[in-house]
């Protein structure tokens, strides 16, 4: 079939048509058209999470996780102390760079079917004071589960210790206010709730930390604090920037405004979230969370527990269908993922729910009901 399927992953996702026609056009990047291009991205990430005043934006080359190293790097003094809040395996990845980066690191391991809990942090910058920052992860795309970004903020603030938030697979979905959390650092993606094309991610500084970040960071490359001066100077990138990333991230954006923001789309996500939650489980799938700690993202699915499966086959069986489906992250269980995000709505969710369906019957599995 000629035709592309739907991509029920976290990134890259089903993009819209008028997003995908924004990428036939060449731009310089010195170009007065292209520099206002980045101009406005950088003006509407930051309308976002009503961080105007607060806030810078630093866009950056590279995916989601360039940026959360970058961040690490620029925004963590060389002899400052992270806590890394551990509740799956996006969180382990932020261990492991800022390790790399050289910073001193503590990792706080929370069970992966629970979100993060603010009082165990508390209890932790309580315990051992030389901690200057927290990481967390605000929906751990691991398993799916929402940690409470609110909570953790405020116990940072009150604390005077430093926050750096990964929001790649909530920012614009989930209601995030600048005006109301602290954060020094906050990274999210072009090719997640934005439905941009990946390519960049982009990073909130906040105001008042910005120059104190000068020279921290042992990569050039990576360095936000240089980019930004750069960018504020001359409105370009410091290096070729991905310019038909940025052109197709403007263009969502002004379909994501269209649409009615942040609460619009946190409102279709939570219909395809409903949509595949109910027509999974008339086929005998359960979720590994609990609804109440589940962000409307991507849900975990338990393996159906027939001999039959392997989700190898499964995965070939559903693509044969439309949809790709997404293997799960769970040290512990076999399980699998369906994403929420995208440019796609009920019909589609029910589409793929049908093609679960017929994914089964071509495997000659009965039910999606695991062993437990
Ligand atoms: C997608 C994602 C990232 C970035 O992953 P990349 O593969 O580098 O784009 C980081 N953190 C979370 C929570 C994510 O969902």
């Amino acid at each position: 079939m000629d035709r592309d399927p739907i991509l029920l992953t976290p990134g890259p996702l089903t993009t819209t048509l008028r997003t995908k026609l924004a990428m036939l056009r060449d731009w310089g990047s010195w170009d007065s058209d292209f520099i206002a291009v980045t101009a406005k991205v950088r003006q509407s990430l930051l309308k976002v999470i009503h961080g105007e005043d607060s806030h810078v934006v630093v866009p950056l080359q590279g995916s989601g996780t360039f940026s959360v190293e970058a961040a690490v790097a620029t925004v963590v003094p060389r002899d400052g102390h992270v806590l890394v809040a551990d509740n799956g395996a996006y969180c382990k990845r932020a261990a492991r760079l800022t390790n790399l980066m050289g910073r001193r690191c503590t990792v706080l391991p929370f069970d992966e079917s629970a979100p993060v809990s603010a009082e165990a942090v508390e209890a932790k910058l309580v315990e051992d004071s030389s901690i200057s920052h927290v990481v967390l992860i605000h929906c751990e795309t691991g398993a799916g589960v929402l940690n409470p970004l609110a909570e953790v903020a405020e116990v940072c603030a009150r604390r005077g210790v430093g926050l750096i938030v990964d929001a790649m697979s909530s920012f614009g979905a989930l209601p995030i206010d600048a005006r109301e959390l602290r954060f020094d650092a906050l990274v999210a993606a072009s090719g997640k709730c934005l439905e941009g094309v990946p390519g960049m991610g982009f990073v909130f500084l906040r105001k008042a930390i910005v120059e104190s970040c000068a020279g921290r960071s042992q990569s050039l490359a990576m360095d936000l604090h240089d980019q930004h001066v750069y960018m504020e100077k001359t409105g370009q990138w410091r290096f070729t920037p991905p310019t038909h990333v940025v052109v197709a991230l403007a263009e969502a954006i002004d379909q994501f405004e269209a649409e009615g923001g942040q609460p619009a789309r946190l409102a279709r996500y939570t219909d395809n979230y409903r949509t595949l939650i109910d027509g999974m489980g008339r086929m005998g799938f359960i979720p590994f969370l609990e609804p109440a700690i589940q962000a409307p993202i991507i849900v975990t699915f338990h393996a159906p527990g027939d001999p039959c499966y392997e989700f190898r086959a499964f995965y070939e069986a559903a693509k044969k269908h439309g949809f790709i489906l997404y293997p799960g992250k769970l040290t512990q269980m076999e399980t699998f993922r369906v994403g929420c995000i995208g440019a796609i709505g009920r019909n589609e969710m029910e589409q793929a729910v049908h093609a679960v369906e017929l994914a089964l019957q071509d495997m000659g599995i009965a039910s999606g009901e695991p062993a437990i």
